[in-house]
């Protein structure tokens, strides 16, 4: 794959910012000139809006396109918006607008992903992909990797939250491990944040930016609306050019990469060097902990007692909450630690207890 930057080197921060969706010429026109302060590198705005539930606003559509050309042109600045099929693409190619992402509702299809893919071939853009609504880094690299097939070299992916069911504090969860395990495979793609559909609101959108920071994201996208109480998609989630300067951009610190020639690096690498030493440890005392729990489906074999036991498991959890309690480290943590450890220890008695059995 031959990924070039998305964002050319930057001192300042790139910034992706504007409207949920494309309303009015001006309401365009008005956030363009309030955002102008941050100098954004493309103003996002959405033309074809996929709405979850019928009877809502679904995008003012092609004349969007228009007024977002005139625009371009007239403010000396770049737009980008969402393409869900080709169709889309050839709109958008028509007026000149080449900055495009696919959503995360189209993510998820690989069909529409090699569509729209195909349809940009050959052509000078630059495309940002999503990651899919369902927490599949597969799907994720496989839309980077359709777009990239067909010659586009400009991709950057936008981490924006996953869906889930229930309540949480955010609109979609970040599992953050996701877009970290996309960079680890894919050390050249630039990424970004995407804090407003992440958040779902305007109180943590901060917070979500920090986080992303210090994970080395290469910029941000949030949705900014000149008067977000009145907008026609997402409204709760919008904020004003204003807001986000002073309540979230001017907050934000950024840290540097980590230099080997660094002061910092030796006291660093000393903590490091300790932490290896007790992950090393980790590693082998579980794999004690397997080796017993192979004995220990030696004996229900033999006895004949099934593998799961619910006040075994139960005494396990509470034991490990109460540990974890006593040294300060989060439930939720120790519970899917713990949870882990056990559907491994399962796995191990299985194989001693029922010869070629695979449990997954
Ligand atoms: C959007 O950016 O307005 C949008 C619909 O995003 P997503 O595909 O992340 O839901
Ligand atoms: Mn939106």
């Amino acid at each position: 794959m031959n990924l070039q930057a998305f964002f050319a080197s930057h001192q300042q921060l790139p910034l992706i910012l504007g409207p949920c969706s494309a309303e009015s010429y001006q309401q365009l026109e008005q956030i363009i000139q309030e955002l102008d302060p941050l100098k954004p590198v493309y103003i996002r705005a959405g033309v074809w809006k996929p709405r979850t539930r019928p009877g809502h606003f679904q995008g003012i559509g092609i004349e969007a396109l228009d007024w977002m050309e005139d625009l371009a042109r007239k403010y000396q600045i770049e737009f980008c918006t969402e393409v869900a099929n080709a169709q889309h693409v050839e709109h958008c190619l028509k007026r000149n607008i080449r900055t495009l992402w696919i959503g995360a509702r189209t993510t998820v299809n690989p069909f529409y992903v090699e569509e729209i893919a195909k349809a940009l071939k050959g052509e000078q853009a630059k495309v940002m992909v999503k990651n899919p609504m369902n927490p599949d880094l597969n799907l994720w690299i496989g839309a980077i990797e359709r777009v990239a097939n067909e010659g586009i070299e400009q991709i950057a992916a936008i981490h924006r939250g996953f869906s889930f069911y229930g309540n949480a504090i955010y609109r979609n969860v970040p599992y953050w491990q996701i877009p970290i395990e996309l960079k680890r495979k894919m050390p050249q793609i630039q990424m970004i944040i995407d804090i407003s559909h992440i958040a779902g609101s305007v109180v943590h959108l901060r917070e979500i930016a920090q986080i992303a920071l210090d994970l080395n994201f290469d910029g941000i996208m949030a949705e900014v609306h000149h008067d977000p109480q009145k907008a026609l998609s997402d409204a709760d989630q919008q904020v004003t050019a204003d807001f986000f300067n002073r309540e979230v951009l001017s907050h934000l610190v950024r840290r540097t990469n980590l230099l080997t020639e660094s002061a910092a690096y030796a006291e660093i690498r000393e903590l490091r060097n300790q932490i290896d030493v007790l992950d090393a440890e980790v590693i082998t005392r579980l794999a004690k902990r397997m080796k017993l729990a192979q004995e220990l489906g030696k004996l229900k074999k033999a006895y004949g007692i099934s593998i799961f036991q619910l006040e075994r498991w139960n005494e396990i959890v509470n034991k490990s909450l109460e540990i974890g309690k006593e040294n300060g480290l989060n439930e939720e943590f120790i519970f899917s630690l713990i949870e882990a450890i056990h559907v491994e220890s399962i796995q191990h008695q299985s194989k001693t207890m029922n010869q070629n059995s695979k449990l997954q």
